[in-house]
Formats: structure tokens, sequence, C-alpha cells
């Protein structure tokens, strides 16, 4: 059930103030451990991302402890105050939450009521086995009530209990699972995996916004390809992404690098218009899908995605079209698509397009080589503007607009290499225009 050994030697500040509160429960007579993912991750050699403590305190008796300044209540239903602290003037907070059972689950989510309980009783109710751990940190002891540690040292991603009553209490298990099996490359307990196939089509009862979240977890992380292949392969992926379900074939996808890349770069990936290499036309050119952007737009309102992350995810389709076509076209039609961000994001998408492509790789180098210099170099100040126009007795209109766009052009492209060779050209320009302006 136990085993002993300091698992948390490094005495990061956040550790130190986890102790510290477990310190104070313990001296007050209550059972305090280390939980979850905090534990999981120190067994398996991982810094934890923050730590969790759980007590038989109940939540009015930690706020006692730790007085209203240090305390809030953030999950009263549940039984959680986040306890917050400076340690060496750095703000630290960790979650102490109330051993609890739930009670029974009526909307496939959330249960309907808490009961406060034992640990072991704490460790039942929890998703996974790996996730069902404690870590009592004064005797320097994992407890493990559900065989944590061994499916952790086995890699494997197990229910706790009986996987079909444990998705069907909480459906969005399902995701975790592929989630948590996927960041540790672990493999699925078949038992978990047959529930999750037979349970899937209730993943439609998680709302859009909370599936969304889970996604973006899976899709940022260096092993989305296998966790996508896994959501496809156990019947989830055709209720929460029906209009990516062909990605799964695209190339550029599959091409991306086994690395953490935001969540805006991996979907330009996926509904990139020439992200499938197989497609030619007749004339051997890739078909582009011109579908792109309204199949975004589905997963925007399907997942509650913000229009910031649409954006961002349409700068990166657009750019690294420019980019990986640079070869063929004139600086000035590259530079202003690259104004907008997102450019490291842009030349790495185009670096997968040329390589399922097997296109020529000198535009991006190209590229390269001029954005690696500051902006104010590859985005000088115009030498053209409007009241420069206006000065030359030209007025505002469609002649007006498209003199600015071709002097900013020949700017960019080298054809006018000086503010006086610019206005030279406008003048000789306005002497051709102006009769008919
Ligand atoms: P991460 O590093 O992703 O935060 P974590 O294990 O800390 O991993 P959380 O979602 O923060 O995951 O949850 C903390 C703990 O609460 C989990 O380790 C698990 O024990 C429990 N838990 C969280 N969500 C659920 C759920 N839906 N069903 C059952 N237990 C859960
Ligand atoms: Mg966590």
């Amino acid at each position: 059930m136990s085993s002993e050994g300091p698992l948390f030697p490094a005495s990061s500040i956040d550790r130190q103030f986890a102790h510290e509160i477990v310190r104070r429960l313990v001296d007050r007579g209550y059972v305090a451990y280390y939980a979850g993912g905090c534990v999981r991750d120190a067994l398996l050699g991982l810094t934890p991302k923050d730590f969790d403590v759980a007590t038989n305190a109940t939540p009015d008796q930690v706020r006692e402890i730790f007085g209203s300044e240090h305390t809030r209540a953030v999950g009263e239903a549940f039984g959680v105050v986040l306890v917050h602290g400076r340690i060496a003037k750095k703000r630290c907070q960790v979650e102490v939450a109330t051993f609890r059972t739930d009670g029974s689950y009526s909307d496939g989510r959330r249960p309907d009521w808490v009961q406060y309980a034992t640990a072991q009783e704490d460790a039942q109710r929890r998703d996974f086995t790996i996730n069902g751990l404690f870590y009592d940190p004064i005797a320097q002891r994992v407890i493990d009530y559900v065989g944590g540690q061994e499916d952790l040292a086995n890699h494997v991603l197990r229910a706790i209990g009986d996987p079909y009553a444990r998705i069907s209490e909480d459906k969005l298990r399902m995701l975790r699972a592929i989630r948590f099996a996927s960041r540790y490359s672990f493999a699925l307990d078949p038992a978990t995996g047959q529930a999750i196939e037979e349970s899937s089509e209730g993943i439609q009862l998680v709302s859009g916004e909370r599936i969304g979240m889970e996604l973006e977890k899976i899709l940022e992380h260096p092993n989305r390809l296998w966790a996508w292949h896994q959501l496809d392969a156990c019947g989830l992926l055709k209720h929460i992404a029906p209009e990516l379900l062909p990605v799964k074939d695209r190339e550029l996808f599959g091409a991306l690098p086994k690395e953490q890349l935001p969540l805006a770069l991996v979907l330009a990936s996926m509904i990139h218009p020439w992200g499938q290499s197989g497609v030619l036309d007749r004339d051997l050119r890739p078909i582009e899908d011109p579908h792109w952007r309204t199949t975004l737009e589905a997963i925007q309102h399907r997942w509650k995605l913000s229009n910031e992350l649409f954006e961002s995810a349409c700068t990166c389709v657009d750019a690294s079209s420019v980019i990986a076509k640079s070869e063929d076209l004139a600086w000035s039609q590259v530079q202003p698509k690259l104004l907008r961000g997102w450019v490291d994001e842009s030349i790495l998408l185009a670096e997968c397009l040329l390589a399922i492509r097997q296109w020529p790789i000198e535009g991006i180098e190209t590229c390269k080589q001029r954005l690696s210099v500051p902006i104010q170099v590859w985005n000088p100040p115009p030498w053209i503007n409007g009241s420069d126009l206006i000065q030359a007795g030209l007025r505002p209109g469609p002649v007006f607009g498209k003199l600015l766009a071709q002097a900013r052009s020949m700017q960019l492209d080298g054809h006018l290499v000086s503010q006086q060779m610019a206005i030279d050209w406008l003048k000789a320009e306005i002497g051709k225009t102006l009769p008919g302006q």
C-alpha cells in the first residue's frame, strides 16, 4: 500500500509552501497529503506543475487554520480552498481539498452532491490509477490505494474501478484518458479502452467549450498524432470534431515536428488548403481545398474558440502559403503577410508544406534571411505617404491608393532605392495621371 523514500528532494519554493501547509494541518491533528498530479509527476521524474493537498480537515477548518486573508473558497461545493502566501517574496498558492466521495451523477459530468470521507475513499473517486496517489511529505512515503505505482511503472493508463461506471459518471474522463495516455506515452488499459469505445457517443453530453479545452491540451502536445488516431479509433472523433475527420490522412498535420506547439498553428496545419499532398489536378498541381475557412469557422463555433485564435490560425495559413511559394513571388507580395505576427510558426508550417510536397526550399531560406534582421529593416517606413500625394496636387480617390501601393511595392522590391527617387517617380506618374484623374 505504501512505499518509502523522499520523492520531492528538490526544495522548490512551491514545494516548500505545500510542505508548510501539510505540516500546519498535521500539527493541528489532521491528516494531510500531496495528492493527484504532483505525486504522479514526481514518480515519473518530472517536475510537478503545481501541488494539490488533500486533507480530512473540512473547508471551514482549513480557513480557520490559515486565516481568511490567506484563503479563498474556490470550489465550495466540492470542499476546495485555495491557500495563498509568500515565500521569499514569491507568491505561492496551493489547493487544499477535503477528502470526499462523490454522490450520484445525473448530468454525465458533475456529482449532484459530495460527502466528506477518508483518504482511501477519496482515492477511489479519482479518475485514473496514476492520478489516485497520495504522498505524505512528513513521513516521506507514497500512499497508494489504487495500484497507481504499478501502472506508472508499466506505463498503463487505467480507470479506477469499473471503467464503464466511471465513464458514465463523467463523460469527460474519456478525453482525459486519451490526454494522459498521450502525454506520457502510456498504453490504454484494454478494459478502459473498450469502455471508451462503447461509451463514446456519450461525449456529446459534455459542453463544446470543455471539449475544446481538453483538445487544446491534446493538440498542443508533441504526441498529438498518436492521440488523434486514438480519438478516431475509439469513436470519439466523429462526435467531437466531425469537420476534422479527414485530418488523419492529411500529411501536413502529420509532418509537424514532435514538439509543444500552439493550438492556432496546429489547427492551421489541419485545415490548410494544401495540407494533403496526394491530391493533384490534371496538370499535376495541388488541388486547393477552398473550404478551409468554413471548416475553421465550424470548429471555432463547436469548441467556442476565441476570435483571436481563429484569426491567428488564418494568419498561419495565409503566411505559410506565401512563404512556401515565395520563390515565385516578389518580396512585396510576401512581406505584408508577415506583418500580422506568427512569423516563426508560419515559417515552420511552410517548411512542413515543402517537406510533404517536395518543393524547393530556396524561397524559405531567402525569407528567413530577410527576417533575421530587425523589423525596421524589413518593414521600413514608406517613402511616400498620403500627404506627399496631396502636396503633389492629387485628390484622394482610387488612383491615390493605387499609387501608394505601387510606390510601396517598388520600395520593398528595391526599384525605388531612395526617397528622392520615389518623389521623382511620383511626379512622373502624376504627370501621366493628372489629366484624367
Ligand atoms: P495536470 O498536470 O494536467 O493538471 P492533474 O492530475 O493535476 O494533471 P487536474 O485536472 O488538475 O489533473 O486534476 C487534479 C486531480 O483531480 C487529478 O489528478 C485527479 O485525481 C482528480 N480529477 C480531476 N478531474 C477529474 C475527473 N473528471 N474525474 C475524477 N477525478 C478527477
Ligand atoms: Mg492539475
